[in-house]
C-alpha cells in the first residue's frame, strides 16, 4: 500500500460488491425454469445454442444442462463494451469462422440485453451468412431500457434497472466474471 495509489482493493470480490441483486440460488433456480420452457419449445427440432463469449459462457453453461433435448453448441467472440460501463455503440467480431446455421433452429445466449446492439449485429449477421429454420434470444438479464436497436429477449432471466451488474459472467474491465452472483460494484471500484 502506498499513500499515493491508495488502500489496496480488496482479494475479497464480495466486498467490493455494494450490494447482490441475484444470488447464486435464485440464478440456478431461474435457469431451471428457462430451461423448461425452452424444452418444451424445442422438443423434436434440430436446435444449436450459441453463445457470446464472453459474458455468456456461464449462462450456457448451465442452461444447457437443464434442456434435456439433443442439442449443439457453438460459441461467438464479440466485443461490444470497451472497457468502461457504457456501450461503445460499435460490434466487433473476432473470428471469420461463423457457427454452422443452415437447418438449423438458433437460440443465441447472452449474459444480458441492453441496447440491443449486439445482438442485432450478429442477427444479421447470421441472417446474413446462413440458413437457419429459425432465430430466438435467451438472456440471463434484460435491462429496463429503451433498447438503440430492435431485438426482443424471447427468453430472459430477470430484468434489472439501468445500471451497471457484474458477476456470472459479466465483468469490469475483464474482471468479477466468476462471481456467483449478479451485482452491483460499489463506486470506488469503477474507475
Ligand atoms: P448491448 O449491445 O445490448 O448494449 O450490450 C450487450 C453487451 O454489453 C452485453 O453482452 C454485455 O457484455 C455488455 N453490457 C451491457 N450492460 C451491461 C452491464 O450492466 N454490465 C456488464 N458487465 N456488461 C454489460
Ligand atoms: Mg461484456
Amino acid at each position: 500500500m502506498s499513500a499515493e495509489s491508495g488502500p489496496e482493493p480488496p482479494e475479497d470480490l464480495y466486498q467490493r460488491l455494494d450490494h447482490i441483486l441475484f444470488d447464486k440460488v435464485e440464478v440456478l433456480r431461474r435457469i431451471a425454469e428457462m430451461g423448461r420452457e425452452i424444452e418444451a419449445d424445442y422438443k423434436g427440432k434440430p436446435l444449436t445454442m450459441v453463445t457470446i463469449l464472453q459474458g455468456g459462457m456461464l449462462f450456457m453453461a448451465d442452461l444447457i444442462r437443464e434442456v434435456h433435448l439433443p442439442m449443439k453448441i457453438d460459441s461467438l467472440s464479440v466485443s461490444s463494451y470497451g472497457s468502461g460501463t457504457t456501450s461503445s455503440g460499435t460490434v466487433t467480431f473476432h473470428q471469420d469462422r461463423m457457427p454452422h446455421l443452415d437447418g438449423r433452429h438458433i437460440l443465441i445466449l447472452d449474459d444480458i440485453l441492453d441496447s440491443g446492439r449486439t445482438l442485432r449485429a450478429i442477427m444479421d449477421r447470421f441472417a446474413k451468412e446462413g440458413n437457419p429454420l429459425s432465430m430466438k434470444v435467451a438472456v440471463l438479464l434484460s435491462k429496463k431500457v429503451e433498447r438503440a436497436a430492435d431485438v426482443t429477449a424471447d427468453y430472459y432471466g430477470f430484468e434489472v434497472g439501468n445500471e451497471f451488474v457484474v458477476g456470472y459472467g459479466l465483468d469490469y474491465d475483464g474482471e468479477y466474471r466468476n462471481l456467483p452472483v449478479i451485482g452491483v460494484l460499489k463506486p470506488e471500484f469503477i474507475h
